[in-house]
């Protein structure tokens, strides 16, 4: 069901060797005012969240509201390639992110933070993706395999802590996989969760020091999946089991009807999100 054969067209040629200005794209969208040449950076590399960077994010943000998640994508792409990346957890929101990047910018580096606990079916679609669009999904691990984390802790620590768990597999390694880079796609929709309902198009990201872009922020479950039907685009195939919102396989289950689609990621616990997409 998930094997999409139809074959991209080529990739439009967006260099990421050029001064970062408006491009015809942002332009379009109306009401862009000239950008810096160059965010403020650090010595080594970190973005710098000044006056100009806050004032130009809020603008954009604005602006961007009512543009596609194509449209938000090639502006992100102008403004920050090289130094813009991707997380994905391969997710139906994650899928369309990559089947749109893999038109307007394939070169995006695409990275999953492979906890060690994730579901074969989610591990599958990498090759999946690597089959249908050629590009190469990057695995960050954590400095340790889920068998000696375990045993440092005594036990597994998804259950005694998760929060815990959740910094030391994804956290940690997330600000790692990110050192030099300046923007990141997320993949969330507002309509997901009430923590979720005021990310912002372009927002910046304090805890990871990065622009963050939400593309899908304003689409719905129904455009997301009306989108993967119409071009076939790959899906984890759990999905077809009751499993709406997919993370690790120790705190995942299929929901029931009638349940928000996020209830079955850590059921029973007060635990809503891994801590990628709060502010604290
Ligand atoms: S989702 Fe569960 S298993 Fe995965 S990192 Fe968080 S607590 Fe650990």
């Amino acid at each position: 069901m998930n094997q999409g054969s139809a074959l991209l067209t080529a990739p439009s040629a967006i260099r990421h060797d050029r001064p970062l200005t408006v491009g015809p794209i942002a332009s379009a969208l109306g009401d862009a005012a000239p950008l810096a040449s160059e965010p403020a950076q650090t010595s080594d590399g970190k973005l710098v969240f000044t006056d100009e960077l806050a004032a130009e994010i809020s603008r954009e943000s604005a602006r961007l509201e009512t543009a596609s998640p194509e449209e938000i994508l090639r502006w992100t792409v102008e403004r920050f390639a090289p130094k813009f990346t991707m997380a994905t957890a391969f997710g139906p929101e994650g899928m369309v992110l990559i089947h749109m990047l893999a038109e307007i910018a394939p070169q995006t580096p695409i990275f999953n933070l492979d906890t060690g606990y994730q579901f074969k079916e989610t591990l599958e679609l990498r090759e999946e993706v690597k089959r249908r669009y050629g590009i190469a999904v990057e695995m960050k691990r954590p400095a340790t395999t889920i068998e000696q984390y375990e045993q440092q802790h005594g036990g597994p620590v998804y259950r005694t802590n998760p929060d815990q768990c959740c910094f030391d597999r994804k956290i940690k390694v997330l600000n790692e996989a990110v050192v030099g880079m300046h923007a990141w796609a997320s993949a969330i929709r507002r309509d997901q969760s009430p923590d979720r309902a005021k990310a912002p198009i372009v927002g910046w990201d304090k805890k990871f020091g990065l622009v963050k872009v939400s593309p899908l922020a304003n689409w719905t479950k129904q455009q997301v999946w009306g989108l993967i039907t119409k071009h076939n685009i790959p899906y984890n195939a759990l999905h077809d089991q009751g499993y709406t919102s997919i993370g690790c396989w120790p705190c995942t289950r299929a929901v029931m009807f009638g349940e928000d689609e996020r209830a079955g990621r850590w059921s029973g616990k007060t635990k809503t999100e891994c801590g990628l997409h709060t502010k604290d």
